[in-house]
């Protein structure tokens, strides 16, 4: 069984929707995995935050504006009028449902109810289309099956056993339609897979049915070695390995959500990137065999990183100094993605500032505190294994001309970092592109 997942702009228009079926055969039993309609994310971040704000007649502007779009889409998409009924019925009934939460105390509980609305549109409307064009297709509802723990972590095994059960009532189905994205939590309430996570869901369903192949199709023909929004010139990578690519999406390669590649990697399932508007393009794939040796592969950035460097005296020989210091960052459950250390100075890195604040507090309980904010990681992934030499020296070359805070090599075999000031971001990537490709 094969999981297909499109994302936003794969499903961003009626035409695009109608053309899934130059790619999907309906024959081959496999599962597709939607994300909303390209835009409508962003417009359900918005109109939860305009409720959060208290703005409530500002954010029921924002719903029928929104709802227009729609308006205009079923009407391209459905020919019959019983399609249209469906279709108008439908989303009648989720832009009503989003309206009425505002009239409710709006917490970020809602939020995230407001946040599900645009995968269980997509899909349905899919689902009604095949079905006004006779194929048949199941819904599968992945706020039955898609589970994640008090620690946000997915529940592989639960989400295998739930799936499971369901594909067997439909052993006759071949073509079965479901949500990326959203999830229930630990409470049993709406949450989601954070932005982007739409390839999680597809990866996690890959690895708890044990699929044959996760294909993950988007609007650019694979994962590039450098990201094509802020450099020219960048090209397809054929294969990557599962490690090559799980560092690429952690840091900041925006094709793959960032925990995207571990459950696959975790079952063996290869991972296949693909360009839904040049079908027949390679793409990228992701598999046990994939990396090169002796290659650097690709340049990604991720942004919106704090450092934080702790400055003690009472590091000096001591031992168990780290020890207290990570478990102040575990008590606030904030990963911390790079570090540094030397004899009396420890500087680390973190994306979620949720408690920056606290952190910072307990921390200076065991030195003086300096904290830089708005960073960037800029990571070059390749071998950089102990038997290679000169890689490392060519990448300090590519930006010795730009000021570096930190610099991460030897954690894996993989992966170089260095952090810069966002400010430089741009011209480390395009530096950085020019000297190793
Ligand atoms: P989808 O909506 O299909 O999930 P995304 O916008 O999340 O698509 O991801 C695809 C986009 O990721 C591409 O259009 C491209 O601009 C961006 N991107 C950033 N870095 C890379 C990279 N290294 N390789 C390919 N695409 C990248
Ligand atoms: N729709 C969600 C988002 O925009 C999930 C996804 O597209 O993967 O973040
Ligand atoms: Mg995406």
């Amino acid at each position: 069984m094969k999981i297909l997942k499109f994302g936003g702009t794969s499903v961003g228009s009626a035409q695009r929707i109608k053309g899934l079926l130059d790619i999907v055969n309906p024959a081959d039993r496999q599962i597709i995995v939607l994300s909303a309609v390209a835009g409508t994310t962003n417009a359900l971040v918005e109109i939860g935050q305009t409720f959060l704000a208290g703005k409530s007649e500002e954010a029921l502007d924002l719903i029928a504006q929104h709802k227009n779009k729609y308006e205009e889409l079923i009407k391209e998409l459905f020919s019959t009028e019983q399609g249209q009924k469906k279709a108008t019925n439908l989303i009648d009934y989720h832009f009503n449902y989003i309206a009425s939460l505002g009239n409710e105390l709006f917490t970020p509980i809602e939020e995230k109810i407001v946040l599900a609305q645009g995968e269980l549109l997509s899909t349905t409307l899919f689902h009604f289309h095949l079905e006004e064009i006779g194929i048949p297709s199941v819904l599968l509802p992945a706020l039955d099956f898609m589970k994640i723990d008090e620690d946000n972590e997915p529940i592989v095994s639960y989400i295998g056993e739930k799936l499971g059960a369901l594909l067997a009532e439909h052993a006759d189905n071949t073509l079965f339609i479901t949500q990326g994205y959203i999830c229930r939590n630990s409470f049993g309430e709406i949450d989601n897979l954070r932005r982007g996570g739409s390839d999680y869901t597809a990866s996690l369903i890959g690895a708890a049915i044990q699929a044959d192949e996760v294909q993950i199709w988007t609007d650019i023909d694979g994962m590039h070695n450098n990201d094509p929004r802020i450099v020219s010139g960048t090209k397809p990578i054929a294969h990557l390995s599962f490690d090559e690519a799980a560092e690429l999406a952690y840091f900041g390669a925006k094709i793959l959500h960032p925990q995207s590649v571990f459950p696959a990697q975790r079952y063996n399932v290869p991972v296949r990137l693909l360009n839904t508007m040049d079908p027949q393009a390679f793409g990228t794939l992701i598999s046990k065999e994939g990396g090169t040796n002796g290659q650097i592969r690709a340049i990604a950035a991720k942004d919106g990183i704090t450092a934080i460097h702790i400055h003690s005296s009472r590091m000096l020989l001591a031992y168990g100094f780290l020890r207290k210091i990570f478990e102040i960052f575990e008590r606030y459950k904030t990963p911390i993605d790079m570090i540094t250390t030397s004899e009396v100075a420890v500087s680390l890195t973190v994306d979620d500032t949720k408690n920056l604040e606290d952190i910072i507090k307990e921390v200076e309980d065991f030195g003086s505190v300096h904290v830089d904010y708005d960073q960037t990681i800029v990571c070059v992934v390749g071998d950089f294994g102990a038997n290679t030499h000169g890689y490392t020296a060519k990448v300090l070359d590519a930006i010795k001309h730009l000021p570096i805070r930190m610099i991460s090599y030897g954690g894996s075999d993989y992966n170089v970092s260095v952090l810069v000031d966002a400010g430089h971001k741009t011209e480390a990537l395009r530096s950085l592109h020019n000297r190793l490709f």
